[in-house]
């Protein structure tokens, strides 16, 4: 059964406690939910607080079989077959969760596959949703200081933030390790502004102080923030292909423009128009490290490919390269579902042969796209 998620997403999940099992069926129109505010406010206190537990413990089943369900749909996969580059993506787009809610259940459902046992704990409340997500957080953090967690000391750390409130689980936490307070974080302060928020070193202050200074001789009051939108607007003009390729085919335009008519007739030159940085950033296979992952432009091999060994240049043409780029004008992955969904992720970005290399494709730009590593990834295995 063909599911299409853009014509009935999942309405979102409300924030606040589920009505029990019992009082479901009065919200189903609006004289059913008229009839069901009547019914609460017939209720005494006592009968109140029982109903409203009823309905919290309704809800923390359920989020359980969700965190289950989100299990089965991450094994599966599931996500790359609806256009989605990640679960995250797949939760939050064709679910209808919002960011935070997404995060928590998936943090969740990170920590029940490590350990089990906890599924039970989340069900009956000992663990909430949201300790169980700080304290997967917590671990992959731990990760990334080189601190790994086996699974008796992961065991230990979560049965001690059992039947705690989400601020006693971050005191928890935060005893454990001081400096996981210091972590990055991005959040949104306003409607078009963000809030970064992330420690540094003695030694980058002093290189962030040097070339504030560099830039004193244009803005001798240069902000961190100013220098921020400096740094990253140097990174895309280095490594953006696609900023590389409108480069490239604007100079081309203008040579062919300019060109004498003694001249007309010679030969484009490739080489006239690379220069040396735009090499050092293309050559295929060669110069991957001076590239971020997330703007490689390199074709994926995949093994099939391989044990192929074609005599033909893998080499993919500069110019077919710079086409495809700015033919996608900053979309990022054109993988399209069966539904039209299209990807659009922007991360591990990789040139694909539509018609694979191995089996005849030409390295023409109409025989190019541009896939997510996980796109890539997962057409090749469907071709199989
Ligand atoms: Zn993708």
């Amino acid at each position: 059964m063909q599911i299409d998620f853009n014509l009935s997403p999942s309405p979102s999940p409300s924030p606040s406690p589920s009505p029990s099992p019992s009082s479901l069926s009065r919200l189903h129109s609006r004289d059913e939910s008229r009839a069901f505010s009547k019914f609460l406010s017939s209720l005494s206190d006592v009968e109140l607080l029982i109903e409203t537990k009823a309905a919290i413990k309704t809800e923390r089943e359920a989020t359980a079989v969700v965190v289950r369900y989100f299990k089965e749909i991450n094994d599966r996969e599931l996500y790359l077959r609806y256009a989605c580059s990640s679960l995250f993506q797949f939760a939050t787009e064709k679910l209808g969760y919002c960011a935070g809610s997404a995060q928590l259940r998936i943090n969740a459902m990170r920590l029940v596959e490590a350990l089990p046992e906890i599924e039970a704990k989340i069900e009956s409340g000992e663990l909430s949703l949201s300790a169980a997500a700080k304290v997967q957080s917590f671990i992959l953090l731990e990760k990334k200081q080189n601190k790994i967690y086996s699974t008796e000391e992961k065991r230990e750390l979560v049965y001690s933030c059992l039947k705690k409130s989400t601020r006693e689980v971050e005191r928890e936490l935060a005893k454990r390790n001081p400096d996981i307070q210091k972590i990055e974080t991005l959040k949104p302060v306003g409607r078009d502004r963000f809030q970064i928020s992330f420690s540094i070193s003695e030694e980058t202050e002093v290189k962030m102080a040097k070339l504030k200074n560099l830039f004193a001789h244009t803005n001798p009051h240069t902000t961190t923030e100013e220098l921020f939108e400096k740094l990253i607007e140097l990174g895309l003009e280095k490594f953006d292909p696609e900023r590389k390729a409108a480069r490239v085919l604007k100079r081309r335009e203008q040579q062919r423009m300019s060109a004498q008519p003694s001249g007309a007739d010679e030969p484009y030159q490739e080489k006239s128009d690379q220069p040396h940085q735009e090499q050092s950033v293309q050559a295929e296979g060669t110069s991957q490290s001076s590239t971020p992952n997330s703007f490689h432009s390199h074709e994926v091999e995949c093994p099939s490919s391989q044990s192929a060994k074609p005599t033909r240049a893998r080499h993919i043409p500069a110019d077919s390269r710079h086409k495809v780029w700015a033919r996608n004008q900053g979309r990022g992955c054109e993988f399209v579902s069966d539904s039209g969904a299209r990807c659009g992720s922007r991360s591990s970005l990789q040139l694909d042969h539509v018609h694979g290399f191995a089996i005849g494709g030409t390295h023409q730009a109409t025989n190019l796209r541009i896939l997510c590593a996980k796109h890539n990834r997962f057409v090749w295995r469907v071709a199989r």
